[in-house]
């Protein structure tokens, strides 16, 4: 195994780690993890545009943002329709042949299954994911289309993750989660890197939140190569567990219950929270209707399609445009697979 510096260079050292990691945590990855993912998913994954909207900026200058001027990073372009590709790649392509033909187990309805089973698709790796039994026909036939088996069970999330650990134990498979995975933070984390070189004189970056790891990977680039640049997460007001556990500094769970599947976790995850706790600078709370009203500011002042999630950091310039004022603001747009009846609503915020 390659040796690692403890922590990213450019952060606190170790001994100012608040509680010691239990060894079940994983490391955050290095900045040297980063450039090898940017270096393995180069041609493999969209270089997404990173777009000026002199609309949005408007519409934000009439929320109360003044002068903010707004960079979206259009993940929504990205292959599948989110950022998670970026991450299901970096970790499929570091499998071996053996591992490979194990294959990984996933639990998810979105796009966590839909990155992996691209992934999957693209490394010859044998995919499966559980979902729950009624699930969102659009989402399953998305995942089914792209070759994984799909595997129904539970009539919870939490009876899907159990079958998915169960099947992990009995072939093999590798379970792979949506956050606690180092492999993964590191291929997300070369949006950051892209947006830092399309824009570099951002002050601010607002990245939406779920398990954290879009955040965290935005945090360790910020870190090692924008030491002035702010990342400011955002969670769905009603799903706030990693909201909840960054200001408790102990991982917590929370209420479930947000519209935006991105975003509908409902607990802290050790690695991410970690590194959100050295490095963030703010963590905002939007509520669903916000979150529709952002969607709405995307269709029509941006003409660009966002999933709820894809939404939630414009919501927070939105909603709190005196922390945005005069600023230069990175903000993600993080995915774009929103459901008709959900642009319906959208348009009708
Ligand atoms: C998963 C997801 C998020 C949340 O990302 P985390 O890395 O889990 O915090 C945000 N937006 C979209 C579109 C997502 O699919």
């Amino acid at each position: 195994m390659r040796r690692r510096p403890p922590m990213l260079a450019g952060m606190s050292s170790p001994s100012a780690v608040p509680a010691p990691t239990p060894a079940a945590v994983p490391a955050p990855p290095t900045l040297r993890d980063v450039l090898d993912a940017a270096r393995r998913l180069d041609g493999l994954v969209v270089r997404t545009p990173a777009l000026e909207h002199p609309e949005l900026d408007r519409a934000a200058a009439d929320a109360g943002a003044r002068d903010a001027r707004l960079v979206v990073k259009h993940e929504n372009l990205q292959h599948t329709g989110a950022f998670k590709v970026r991450g299901a790649l970096n970790l499929l392509l570091g499998l071996d042949a053996e591992e490979r033909r194990r294959g990984i187990v996933a639990y998810s309805t979105g796009n966590h299954a839909q990155a992996l089973a691209h992934a999957a698709r693209h490394t010859g790796t044998r995919c499966t994911i559980v979902m729950p039994t009624d699930p969102n026909p659009v989402k399953e036939r998305a995942v089914r289309r792209l070759g994984a088996d799909v595997e129904l069970h539970g009539s919870t999330f939490d009876d899907a993750r159990e079958r998915a650990a169960e099947l992990a134990e009995t072939s093999g498979a590798r379970l792979v989660g949506a956050a606690n995975e180092p492999v993964l933070v590191a291929g997300v984390a070369t949006a950051t890197l892209e947006l830092l070189q399309q824009a570099p004189d951002l002050d601010v970056l607002v990245v939406p939140v779920g398990g954290g790891s879009g955040a965290a990977a935005a945090c360790l680039v910020a870190a090692a190569m924008a030491p002035g640049l702010e990342v400011v997460a955002v969670q769905a007001a009603a799903s706030p567990a990693a909201h909840d556990s960054w200001r408790a500094g102990e991982l917590r769970t929370a209420a479930n219950t947000t519209r935006a599947e991105g975003l509908a976790v409902g607990c802290g995850f050790a690695l991410t929270q970690r590194v959100l706790r050295e490095r963030l600078a703010d963590f905002l709370l939007v509520s669903d209707d916000e979150i529709a009203a952002a969607q709405r500011a995307y269709l029509t002042a941006a003409r660009t399609v966002a999933e709820g999630a894809g939404a939630a950091a414009l919501a927070a310039v939105l909603v709190h445009p005196d922390r945005f004022a005069g600023r230069r603001v990175g903000v993600v747009c993080s995915g774009g697979n929103a459901s008709e009846p959900e642009l319906r609503r959208a348009l009708d915020a």
